[in-house]
Parts: C-alpha cells; structure tokens; sequence
C-alpha cells in the first residue's frame, strides 16, 4: 500500500471540506482501520463525513475494493467458472427466499456460497431462520464450504472473522455514530462482501416501500445503480430487480414458522408472490450464467426444480451437510412432516379477529415485524438471543373480502404476554381491512410482487 502524505485529521478534514478522496487516502485510511493505527473517534469523524458529504463514484469504487481486499478473498475451483452465484436482498418482512432460492439455483447445477447476515432491529435473518433447525451450524471453516459446494451445490454460512474485516469495524462504528444510511458506505458494505467470495454472478432484490430501507422506488432505484455500478467494476457481473416491500412476503413472519413455510414451499405448496420472487430472481442468474437464453425459461426452470422436488432434495442435503441430523432432515423434508416434532412450538397461541367486515387491502409488515421484535423474535443489538420460536401466520389475503370477528393473525408468543398496546392499540384499526364496505381490491394487492426493472 502506498503511502499518503495527509494525515489522518488531513484526511477526515479534505472529506469534511466535501472534496473526493483518492485512492491513496482511502487505502491509507482503510490501513489504518484495519491495523487498528486509528482512534475510534477518527473513524467515526470520518464516517460522518462521508455520511454527509457523500461520495463520488470513483471514491465509492476505492472504498469498496479497499474493503474487499482488507481480509481473505474466496477462491473456487476452475471447472466452476461462470457458476458460483449469490443473490442479496436490501431487507424484508417475512423474506424467507435464500431458503428456498439457493437449493433451487443448485438443483439448476449453480454454485451457491451464500454468506448471510442475522436479524437486526426489525429485519430477519438468514441465519437466525436455519439456526432454528436443531443442529444447524452457519459457520463452516472454508475447506468444508467448499466441500459441501462440491457436494451439494449450495451453503448457507455467516461471515467469517477473516472475510472482509474492515466491514465488520466499520459496521459496528456506523451503528454507533448513527452512520448506516449513506449510499457509498452501503455499497461498500454490501459489494465487498459479495466480492470477496469470488462469485461470477450476483443478483441483488433491492426492495421498495413501507416495510424496507427504501422508501420509494427513486431511492432503491439510486441504491440499486450504486450497488450494480460497484459489482461490475469489481468484476462481478450484477444486476438488480426492484420488488415492492410493504406487505409481507408468503404467510409466515419469524424464525420457526418462516423456516416450515419455506418447507412447504419447497414441497410445491409455497404462496404464489414468495414463488413469483424465487422463480424472478433465479431466473435472472440462470440468464446471466448463460443457463438459459431468456428470463421466461430461467423462471420455469426454477419453478420446476421447486415442483419436481430436486430442490427440496438439495435442501435436505444441505441441512445434512451443515450438522442436522439425517432423521430429522429426513423427517422435516417428508411430505406429512410434523414440524413441531423437530421445530421448538411457542408456549401459546393467539389469534386476531377482524374488528369489521371489509376486503383486505394492505398488510403492515413493518408493524408486525416490530411486535413480533418486542415478543423476542428478534434481536436489538448484535449478539443478543432471540426466541426462534415466536411468529405469526397471516389467515388472510392481500384482496380477500372478510366478515367482522374473522381471525386474521396468529401470534405465536412465550412470556411475557402480550400487552394490551401489542393486541389493540398497535394494531387497531386491523391492519389492512378496508373500512369501506365491499370496496373491491385494487389490481396493485392482487399481486404482492411486482418486478419492475431487471437490469441497470
Ligand atoms: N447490509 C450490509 O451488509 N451492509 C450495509 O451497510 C447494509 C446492509
């Protein structure tokens, strides 16, 4: 690494002053973070900056490959180049695809390494589903990931200490200085991570609305563009599909019951907008592996691999593969599984009614989700416990006509009980029931999921 004639202050003011940083400055100051030549404090002064001041493309580029090369990079064998893909999503309610898409895309002869997150504040975590299968292990020294790839085709780890070591410092300082909505240092975050595990190609679900870190369409639009813009740079061919995120994707929100909704849909009796999600997104990489020569084919061939049980199959291996037990694999993927044999039920169950006749007409993922945070599902600071038995299943859906006092949500809960606030106040009125009598549901509802660009 070069070295640079600013100084750390020198460095944080030219970025305070809003000027572009070279590349020499941000491997210098990258350096610094990583051999730990740095005060905290300079760290987050800098963060600041970037924060406010932003970032050009040239600047985002550096950082993001700094950070790459600040710890391991994966390497794969050579018979699996043009193969090994990931799919990353900015974030969602009930998003339970990577469990289902990354068997499905190794059913299809794709290489899947997926380096998931766990759950913060609201959002669910990758992780945190499988971690409720007993004997489930997210992390795999790398000479047994690649192993179960060459056995499998798809593992589902968490990061290791050695995979870019600069995000995790960084991270855990933009948490703290109120850092983490910044463009350049997401993409950063985000890019590096995918970069250093030498994937070919990286489809990222980049989501739009209530419920999602975007609010809008315009801003996942300028987060998504950063995001290809850097993983192509980085020689990762990306693109991006923008999905709506308001309501929540299948049925099920939490860990337990999201991982047994993913089994379902695996056995081909999956919800049509979490299917429609899985067979979008899959077929986007079958496309740009060159498996297929048209998204329609990738789709189907995906569908397929899920309808036909090929999926499932991989699924069941995989769970093997990573420390589940063959019986309780087995038992889990059999077609009259009991769930709750192997899968820890909450304590209770409770069920919402309807407070009036009307059609459902939205679903507030995000109030869900943080009630369904309050009861232990999830996690408010790294490294917490969570409960992975607290849930909720929808009884309705997007576009149905219901009667006063229908049940509508099942809350799987432990104590404390539920309060007052988490049974009426913060969900009255009922969470999308239309008021207005037979009102009919707009085209939007009838369909969760929406692609709407698939490449920038
Ligand atoms: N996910 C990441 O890994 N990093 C971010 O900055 C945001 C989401």
């Amino acid at each position: 690494m070069q070295a640079t004639m600013l100084s750390i202050p020198d460095l944080i003011k030219k970025k305070r002053d809003g000027n572009a940083l070279s590349d020499d400055d941000i491997q210098f100051f990258l350096q610094a973070v990583v051999e730990n030549n740095i005060q905290e404090a300079q760290t987050g002064a800098m963060l600041m900056a970037i924060f406010m001041k932003g970032m050009v493309a040239t600047e985002t580029m550096a950082l993001t490959k700094a950070m790459k090369l600040s710890g391991e990079v994966l390497s794969w064998p050579e018979e699996w180049a043009g193969l090994v893909v990931d799919k990353h999503s900015t974030g969602g309610v009930g998003d339970k695809v990577s469990l289902v898409l990354a068997p499905a895309l190794a059913a299809c002869g794709l290489k899947v390494p997926m380096i998931s997150g766990r759950g913060l504040s609201h959002t669910g975590g990758t992780l945190d589903k499988l971690e409720s299968i007993p004997g489930f292990n997210v992390s795999q020294p790398f000479p047994k990931l690649r192993s179960i790839l060459a056995e499998v085709g798809c593992v589902i780890v968490g990061q290791t200490v050695s995979l870019v070591p600069a995000d995790r410092i960084l991270y855990a300082l933009r948490d703290a200085t109120s850092t983490v909505e910044s463009l350049p240092l997401i993409t950063g975050s985000i890019i590096s991570k995918k970069a250093a595990e030498s994937l070919n190609s990286l489809v990222l679900d980049v989501k739009f609305g209530r419920s999602a870190i975007c609010k809008d369409l315009a801003s996942a639009k300028a987060l998504g563009e950063s995001l290809v813009t850097a993983g192509n740079n980085l020689g990762m061919n990306t693109r991006a599909v923008f999905t709506h995120m308001s309501n929540p994707i299948g049925r099920c929100i939490g860990n337990s019951v999201e991982v047994i909704e993913s089994l379902e849909t695996l056995k081909g009796k999956g919800p049509s907008d979490l299917m429609e999600l899985v067979s979008t997104l899959g077929g986007v990489l079958l496309v740009m592996t060159g498996k297929v020569s048209s998204l329609s084919e990738g789709g189907r061939l995906i569908t397929e691999s899920v309808t036909g049980g090929a999926a499932l199959a991989k699924f069941q291996a995989m769970m093997v593969a990573q420390g589940v037990s063959n019986e309780n694999a087995q038992s889990l993927c059999s077609a009259q599984a009991d769930y709750h044999r192997i899968l820890r039920r909450a304590d209770h169950q409770t069920e919402l009614r309807t407070h009036t006749q009307g059609v459902v007409m939205e679903i507030d993922g995000l109030v869900l989700a943080e009630v369904l945070h309050q009861l232990g599902a999830g996690r408010t600071n790294a490294g917490e416990p969570i409960n992975h038995s607290v849930g909720a299943e929808l009884l309705v859906s997007l576009g149905e006509s219901v009667n006063k006092g229908r049940p509508w949500l099942r809350i799987h809960f432990e104590s404390p009980a539920l309060t007052p606030d988490q049974t009426k106040e913060a969900w009255r009125p009922p969470i999308g029931v239309d008021y207005a009598r037979d009102a009919s549901p707009p085209e939007f509802v009838k369909n969760n999921f929406v692609p709407t660009t698939l490449k920038i």
